[in-house]
């Protein structure tokens, strides 16, 4: 497969901006190339220069950590901007289209909004799972891009592997596989078939397990030709210095977030229990991710009520298959029983 001619004409045919620091190697000599101050800055050392437009040295620690190369990885700021780059590289406004599978995370169709790109929605069955055979129906000549969330966002669980591969083989557009919750699954991921299949993308970010939302950093994991499409296309510096500073910090403390994810693994038991238990909850679907969704009798009347004592909980019963949903995000065991305290004071037995 030629990922090249996956692209849009006018992105296969751009002449890339070519910022200062792209061109030069590094920070050697004496830098008058970029305007920057050359007296430093009242916030911080090393933050008057630019940041390296590559990141290659933090892309080294990351393919050190996931096994890879750093020619396979692109860096976005957050996995939404690699979303949006994903959708503008690929699918041509007004023509073409993306695939999702509802219910799951708005940002795919938020993306393909604003680009003016098509949403097909294909959705999951009702227990969640993907439907193949109407994946396969939904297929046309202008779908570019089918985004799989797994584990999903926001039914915490993830797809059969089979499944997901049978579609990336039989496909001949891209497959993007969101793993935002890999590291709270016992799934494998598809980071290591990436060898195998070109037109796999495998999406991850430092958002949840890493503890990193604040520094918006997500990373993408694909064939050297496609992470060069991105490359050409993205803003010259997407991921700002300490953004890439902290991610590197992040890394060399990784045992950290393992313990992390431990904890919040052992929370999420302890949180599912406790709500089976209430008379509130109708039911508690299982979660290979930081959230639980549970469904709840009087959803509405619950969500007001916890906003009241102020907890903040997402509603998802306006999403396919979640009536009566509420997605709830893992907290430490104080507030998770905070949370458990007020929906026993609630009550709601039927
Ligand atoms: C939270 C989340 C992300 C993370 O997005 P960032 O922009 O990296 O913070 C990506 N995909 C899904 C499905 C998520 O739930």
């Amino acid at each position: 497969m030629d990922i090249l001619k996956l692209a849009r004409k006018n992105i296969r045919e751009l002449t890339p901006y070519c910022c200062a620091r792209r061109e030069s190697e590094g920070e050697t000599g004496i830098l008058m190339d970029a305007n920057e101050n050359a007296f430093g800055s009242p916030g911080g050392e090393g933050l008057n220069r630019y940041p390296d437009p590559l990141q290659r040295s933090l892309k080294e620690s990351i393919a050190g950590y996931r096994e890879t190369r750093p020619e396979r990885v692109f860096l976005g700021n957050g996995s939404d901007e690699v979303i949006d780059l994903l959708i503008r590289a690929f699918c041509e406004p007004g023509e073409e289209e993306i695939m999702i599978m509802p219910p799951t995370y708005g940002m795919y169709r938020a993306c393909a909004d604003i680009n003016a790109v098509g949403t097909v929605k294909i959705p999951l069955t009702p227990s969640f799972r993907i439907d193949r055979e109407r994946v396969r129906g939904g297929i046309t000549g202008k779908t570019k891009l089918i985004f799989i969330c797994s584990p999903n966002n926001p039914t915490g669980n993830s797809f059969d592997p089979g499944v997901i591969e049978s579609i990336i083989r039989s496909f001949r557009g891209l497959v993007v596989v969101d793993e935002a919750y890999i590291d709270l699954s016992p799934a494998q991921g598809f980071t290591g078939w990436l060898e195998e299949y070109e037109n796999l993308v495998v999406l991850q970010t430092f958002s949840k397990a890493w503890g990193l939302a604040g520094i918006r950093l997500g990373m993408a994991f694909a064939a050297e030709s496609l992470i060069r499409i991105l490359n050409r296309i993205k803003p010259p510096y997407n991921v700002n210095a300490a953004t890439q500073e902290a991610a590197r910090q992040a890394i060399l403390n990784h045992p950290v977030k393992d313990t992390m994810v431990e904890r919040i693994v052992r929370e999420r038991s302890w949180l599912r229990q406790k709500l089976e238990g209430l008379p509130a909850v109708i039911r508690v679907y299982p979660s290979e991710t930081n959230f639980l969704l549970v469904r709840f009798r009087h959803t509405s009347a619950v969500f007001r009520y916890l906003l009241c004592r102020g907890i903040r909980v997402r509603n998802q019963s306006r999403q396919v298959h979640c009536d009566g949903c509420l997605r709830i995000t893992v907290g430490t065991r104080r507030e998770n029983e905070l949370l458990v305290r007020a929906l026993k004071d609630y009550g709601g037995s039927p």
